[in-house]
């Protein structure tokens, strides 16, 4: 191996070294720990031991369903492990169509189109509508796929004050009139957990002739009476021109799909290098997002549990003095303060039994690092009781609480 001590990669490589071997000199990393066992959707087996859940994005407790799973495993039967290549060439089967046709008609648009991830749908769906005379208008609070999707766009990239209509108009009205303008938000903000302003955003983007794309990563199956996501939380149809999401939270599989009118997707099948050049998603992950989308129609009252169980964990957590900042959903904030503080709060929770996990600089501002815990329609109510008895148990054992 070549010695070089002081080139930059290397600096930068010694720097992440030394910041995670302190944590772990202090019993204070937990992050990649492998999962041996789910025990229903609730618990997971850690390192041996069985522990509550609080960090899963299955919101609807549907992971390990026996329905997906048999779904996934006659693909498996019936197509093998993979494909013949990418989509645009031999990649296409029947399951990865009827899995857009399904989508289409859950998110009631024209037509859908599906990616190896959602990471890359957001990279594919605005570095494809998007080039240099262009501008995009994000929140600052988007998600870092977004954000890398502005950016490898090679569009003005301009981001405006969380969910604050106000700022977006101020930069809308700045952008030239000649360019094609694209906001581009959250529907659910994945550190903080509230909604975006969905109606002011919609009419602002009318005026000012913008086109607008949603990321409901945690908004389909978590946002709406049946789980269909912002639009129907907020009671407004064909709002938003690009519905983008993911199978790899409330559907427990992997992938990503933007829905949207008919040309617009096609648009895309004949023009995004993800979709061009990447190969398609695999049997097994197409079948079970398509069976868990027929799982959360036939079952609503999944979502029903979700949001009863968000409701219980968030007043609970309030009531015992947690700030759980602007949290709406199943994503909450524990706001910790210092990075150290959110470190030991997760080290004391985990003692107590309870798997969960900080988010610190610089994923979000220094002294602002947190825990964000989830639940899902799997918990019991009395587990998530208990779940709050033990958050202040160990609250108070930090200083997180008084
Ligand atoms: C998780 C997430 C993504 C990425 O989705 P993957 O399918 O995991 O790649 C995109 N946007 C948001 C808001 C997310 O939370």
């Amino acid at each position: 191996m070549v010695n070089r001590p002081l080139d930059p990669i290397s600096i930068r490589i010694a720097a992440v070294q030394e910041r995670f071997q302190r944590l772990t000199e202090r019993r204070l990393y937990y992050y990649n720990l492998p999962v041996s066992e789910l025990r229903g959707g609730s618990r997971v087996v850690v390192g041996g031991r069985e522990m509550g859940m609080y960090a899963s994005y299955s919101y609807l407790g549907l992971l390990g369903h026996p329905r997906i799973a048999a779904a996934a495993k006659k693909a498996v039967d019936q197509f093998g492990t993979g494909t013949h290549g990418v989509r645009l060439l031999a990649g296409t089967l029947t399951l990865h169509r009827e899995l857009e046709a399904a989508i289409a008609a859950f998110k009631e648009t024209e037509d859908a189109v599906t990616f190896s991830s959602g990471y890359v749908t957001n990279l594919a769906i605005i570095s494809t509508l998007l080039g240099r005379r262009d501008v995009v208008i994000g929140d600052k609070l988007n998600h870092a796929s977004i954000v890398d999707g502005c950016l490898q766009s090679g569009a003005k990239f301009w981001r405006f004050r969380h969910n604050d209509t106000r700022d977006l108009e101020r930069l809308l009205r700045r952008a030239p009139r000649s360019a094609s303008k694209l906001v581009a938000v959250d529907a659910v903000f994945s550190m903080d957990g509230d909604i975006i302003d969905l109606p002011a955003v919609v009419s602002l983007c009318r005026r000012y002739g913008a086109w607008l794309m949603v990321d409901e990563a945690h908004s389909l199956g978590v946002l709406g009476q049946h789980g269909h996501g912002i639009e129907e939380h907020f009671g407004l149809r064909d709002a938003i021109d690009l519905k983008m999401g993911t199978f790899s939270k409330a559907i427990p599989s992997v992938g990503g799909y933007v829905a949207g009118r008919k040309d617009l997707i096609s648009y895309l099948r004949h023009s995004a290098r993800p979709y061009i050049f990447s190969a398609a998603l695999p049997p097994p992950q197409a079948a079970a997002a398509k069976e868990a989308l027929a799982l959360i129609t036939e079952e609503p009252e999944r979502v029903e549990r979700l949001h009863q169980n968000s409701g219980l964990f968030l007043s609970g957590l309030k009531s015992e003095g947690f700030d759980t900042m602007f949290s709406q959903t199943a994503i909450v904030p524990i706001l910790c303060g210092e990075d150290d503080r959110a470190f030991e709060m997760t080290r004391a929770c985990h003692e107590l039994g309870m798997f969960v996990l900080p988010v610190v600089s610089p994923a979000v501002p220094e002294g602002s690092a947190r825990l964000r815990a989830t639940v899902t329609a799997a918990h019991e109510p009395a587990e998530i009781e208990r779940a709050v008895e033990l958050l202040a148990r160990a609250g108070r054992s930090v200083g997180v609480l008084r």
